[in-house]
């Protein structure tokens, strides 16, 4: 009996081998469509499960697919819509919620002339429901293997959310500015208005020291000098917070400024405490800076200041550090004085907070306060890394000018 697959003269086969090729080329595309229906219906659950909202349209507008998230946040109840009337019948404006999105604008129209979109946020009040809310696209265009375009998908997330927590923080930003500049204003007014009367009394009570010396007793005249004494710290203290509310109030411009300069002056302004316990203060190359050279010397002078007082056993040795980062200077002051337990580092820089009695070290703890009020204006951050007994070095970092300014 002949075989079926038996070659034929020519090459041809037998209709038995063509049969078998037959039956299993029917079962390869039977398993191949399975494949296919399978690999279909897991891209239409992903499509449909989606948080985001997708939409696929075609070179002439029409729209191809589109998964139910797009639908619920556009609205797309409404089909065969010209690209042009899109946004008048979705309800789309631009950020300003109420000049219509001109056509030419729309995502899917720029990408169906082969442009990309990147995070472009729209308002949208739906003509029918009235419902509003922001959407945030990002849109392709659909291109061939030749780079032709054959449409364009959008991908679109609901960011009302997003946008209202941001108001609300942008919001209380505002409010704590407000705030901030009256509490400025009342501390200002505050310490201003008081200084007058405390004028008076200190003045009288000195008067009172000076002509009834040898008529008073011990008693009253001890009484007469603490209140002396008191009136001249609350002198302190009012000066002490004028000077913390003209940080903001009061400051020059911030400008490309020479810190060295501002470095040398205020070594000049404490050259009596530094020649009394024998500093020694060294310094790296000082940089051209972003600042007001006057508030940039009080910085100086009162972290500078602090190594001197707050100084151990052994001289002061004080270290200055400039190091240039990407966008900024980083300072550093470096002292081996006392040191700082790490509980207080923030503490510090609290207006009127002291680690110490007056008795043991004399201040009212507004130095480092408006040191930490200059260097936020700056737009900067001021902080410490101390150990009680291992020294206390200060960071501080202040923006480089813009370039092309001497
Ligand atoms: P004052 O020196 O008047 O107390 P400051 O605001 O300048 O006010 O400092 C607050 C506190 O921080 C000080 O009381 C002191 O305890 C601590 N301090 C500041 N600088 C240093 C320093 N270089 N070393 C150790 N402690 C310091």
């Amino acid at each position: 009996m002949a075989s079926a697959s038996r070659q034929l003269p020519n090459g041809l086969k037998s209709a038995g081998d063509l049969k078998i090729e037959v039956e299993q080329g029917v079962v390869a595309l039977e398993q191949s469509r399975t494949r296919l229906r399978d690999q279909t219906r897991i891209l239409k659950s992903v499509f449909s499960s989606m948080n985001e909202g997708v939409v696929v349209v075609d070179r002439l507008g029409k729209r191809l697919l589109a998964n139910h998230a797009a639908e619920l946040m556009v609205g797309l109840d409404q089909r065969d819509v010209a690209p042009e009337k899109w946004a008048e019948v979705y309800g789309f404006f631009l950020s300003d919620q109420s000049t219509l999105c001109p056509a030419h604008e729309f995502p899917l129209v720029r990408v169906m002339r082969g442009q990309r979109v990147d995070d472009a946020e729209f308002f949208i009040r739906n003509p029918q429901s009235g419902e509003e809310r922001w959407v945030n696209f990002n849109s392709r265009p659909l291109l061939d293997d030749r780079g032709t375009v054959l449409g364009g998908i959008a991908v679109i997330r609901d960011i009302s959310e997003h946008k209202r927590a941001r108001e609300i923080v942008a919001e209380q930003q505002r409010e704590l500015e407000r705030s901030n500049r009256d509490l400025e204003q009342f501390a200002y007014a505050a310490s201003h208005d008081l200084q007058e009367p405390l004028r008076a009394v200190s003045g009288y009570c000195q008067l009172l020291q000076r002509r009834y010396k040898g008529q008073l007793d011990v008693n009253a005249q001890r009484y007469i000098a603490e209140a002396v004494n008191g009136a001249r710290r609350m002198q302190a203290l009012i000066e002490g917070l004028l000077a913390y509310s003209r940080v903001a109030r009061r400051g020059n411009p911030i400008v490309p400024t020479d810190s060295q300069t501002a470095f040398d002056q205020a070594l000049v302004n404490l050259e009596a405490a530094i020649g009394e316990c024998g500093a020694v203060i060294t310094h790296d190359r000082l940089p051209l800076v972003a600042a007001d050279s006057m508030q940039l010397m009080l910085l100086f002078q009162n972290l500078i200041g602090n190594a001197l007082k707050y100084r151990g056993a052994d001289p002061p040795r004080i270290h200055v550090k400039a190091e240039e980062r990407e966008t900024d200077w980083l300072f550093s002051v470096q002292d081996n004085g006392i040191g700082i337990d790490p509980r207080h580092h923030e503490k510090i820089f609290l207006i009127f907070q002291r680690l110490h009695t007056r008795n043991e070290y004399p201040g009212m703890g507004i130095g480092l306060a408006i040191c930490l009020k200059i260097v936020e204006r700056h737009g900067g951050h001021l902080w410490v890394e101390s150990e009680p007994g291992q020294g206390s070095t200060f960071f501080f970092n202040l923006l480089r000018p813009p370039q092309g300014e001497p």
